[in-house]
């Protein structure tokens, strides 16, 4: 098990796609009014966490 991983609120985010763009383990599914990070596939590399206009990408423990 990682340590960590990512989180991504629904409530926050507005879809924009900029994080699936830049994920190197293609981790993120973007629907139109959905996301999902897989942890499985993540490697928490924080590409997201730190390209997300919003903020919405949060590290969970
Ligand atoms: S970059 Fe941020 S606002 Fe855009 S889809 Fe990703 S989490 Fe949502
Ligand atoms: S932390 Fe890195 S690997 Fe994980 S979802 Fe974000 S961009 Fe993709």
């Amino acid at each position: 098990m990682k340590e960590s991983r990512i989180e991504i609120s629904h409530a926050r985010c507005d879809f924009c796609g900029t994080c699936v763009a830049v994920c190197p383990a293609d981790a993120i599914t973007l629907e139109e009014s959905a996301i999902s990070v897989d942890p499985e596939t993540c490697t928490v590399c924080l590409n997201c966490v730190h390209i997300c206009p919003l903020g919405v990408p949060e590290v969970v423990k």
